[in-house]
């Protein structure tokens, strides 16, 4: 079969390669999956003429965004009328909130959510995703469904079941089982295998060790939430005598192929032990504000040379938000507006995100790596591209402003349309589900609320 050269140009391409190189009037060049050339235009095509050709004028190219933490299923939330006193602090919210709704999840539930959450995730910009699926009464065969989801749109996904004993220890290993089924099939397309326990408080030891045997098994990640509210750090000291971090290194989780989600309530002993140990940390600046569970100690983890990729925790699916809003919390957060330079925000969205779970030939646009891109032209240019192009993408980019995403070379959107499905007929099919979904859960339609009453 012969290989098919395409090159895409634009106004600026960005790199993110070890030396951060950044082209004007520049252009990519790739062959079928793996990118053959990066540069001037001129000089990209001195490596080959190309069979197809993409030019965006005043676009930037850039590396498909990697969304470090999320959850798909939590699109399900997205409006929803929960019938329930409001929770008071972060582990109410799990008990009245996601608790209540995975506890419903059917695997087509797993499987319209999460379809509907990579159509937002393809159409914004993001082609890679670590994610983590919980459903306790729909845990065999539940990442099959998930799979599919993610191959109809063409992205890549890191998908795992989120074992927890919350409500039996068998749940907790049928939990990890099912990761192991699915790292252990074959044909997996772009999604990839993972191991996932939901939190210290919900894990016993023994279910921590069975997880990380399993990843060293199947050379797979393994991910936990940690600290994400304090009562994470009070259950470990009341029934450890240890503080979070300090009891997942003696479990053996910590390494560098572990990726510890949020992290805010930690101290510096512990930021340590991450360093330590190469472990990975993915940090969720949106949910920590919704949860309004404080602010993660990202310039320290930083400073440590701590790799942080940037989640959005089941939240807002634009990775532009994301990264815009964690360059605007740290700055109020730290009265510092040095705190985190923008440059830093977008390394945390794309080559760190991609290196947490191992993978080396994505996040950034450097020969040999995957053709994993993105272009995107903002819907009015009201200043050039060329002067602070870093700080242009933080401060004002949109995931509506993306033009184009190819993944291994493919084009998953084009004009801002997914290329392989039918938009209109997924969106029909994914709010059947959900509405079903909403009715089992028991929301009350808009007609029962009561009108509120102003003061
Ligand atoms: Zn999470």
């Amino acid at each position: 079969m012969s290989s098919e050269r395409t090159v895409v140009k634009a106004k600026i391409v960005i790199t993110m390669d070890s030396s951060q190189r950044v082209y004007k009037d520049g252009a990519v060049m790739f062959e079928d999956s793996v990118i053959t050339a990066v540069g001037r235009y001129d000089e990209v095509l001195k490596s080959g003429k190309p069979d197809i050709s993409y030019e965006i004028n005043d676009g930037v190219i850039m590396p498909g965004l990697v969304c470090a933490h999320t959850h798909l299923y939590g699109i399900a939330l997205r409006g929803a009328i929960l019938n329930i006193t409001p929770p008071s602090d972060f582990l109410q919210i799990l008990q009245r909130v996601w608790w209540p709704l995975d506890e419903k999840l059917t695997n087509e539930d797993a499987y319209a959510t999460a379809l509907a959450a990579c159509m937002e995730f393809a159409l914004s910009g993001t082609t890679t995703f670590a994610d983590t699926y919980s459903a306790p009464n729909g845990i065999e065969g539940s990442l099959d469904a998930i799979a599919r989801a993610v191959n109809e749109i063409g992205i890549r996904g890191v998908i795992s079941f989120e074992a927890t004993e919350r409500r039996s220890e068998e749940e907790g290993r049928r939990g990890v089982e099912e990761n192991i089924r699915f790292l252990k099939k074959q044909d997996k397309g772009r999604a990839f295998g993972m191991i996932s326990l939901h939190a210290s408080f919900t894990v016993t030891d023994d279910l921590i060790r069975r997880g990380v045997e399993a990843a060293e098994k199947y050379n797979a990640p393994i991910t936990i939430h940690v600290s994400e509210g304090p009562n994470d750090l009070y259950h470990n000291m009341e029934r450890y005598g240890k503080r979070t971090v300090e009891r997942l290194k003696e479990t053996g989780l910590l390494s560098n192929k572990a990726v510890l989600a949020h992290c805010v309530h930690l101290n510096y002993d512990e930021l340590q032990i991450l360093k330590q140990t190469g472990t990975n940390v993915a940090h969720n600046p949106m949910s920590n504000m919704l949860n309004a569970v404080g602010v993660q100690p990202l310039p320290e983890m930083l400073k440590l040379g701590i790799n942080v990729g940037l989640g959005n925790d089941g939240y807002v699916f634009d990775m532009f938000e994301n990264m815009r809003s964690c360059f605007l919390l740290h700055r109020v957060a730290r009265r510092d507006p040095n705190v985190i330079p923008p440059q830093r925000v977008l390394n945390m969205a794309t080559v760190d995100a991609a290196r947490a779970y191992g993978l080396y030939d994505i996040g950034s646009i450097e020969v040999g790596k995957k053709a994993d891109l993105i272009v995107v032209r903002p819907s009015v240019l009201a200043t050039p591209l060329t002067g602070s192009i870093y700080g242009y993408i933080i401060n004002a980019l949109r995931g509506e402003d993306v033009k184009m995403v190819f993944v291994d070379g493919e084009l998953v959107v084009k004009d801002h349309r997914l290329t392989k499905i039918n938009h209109e007929e997924a969106e029909r099919k994914v709010l059947g589900i959900i509405e079903d979904l909403w009715e089992r859960l028991g929301t009350a339609p808009p007609e029962a609320v009561e009108p509120l009453k102003l003061l």
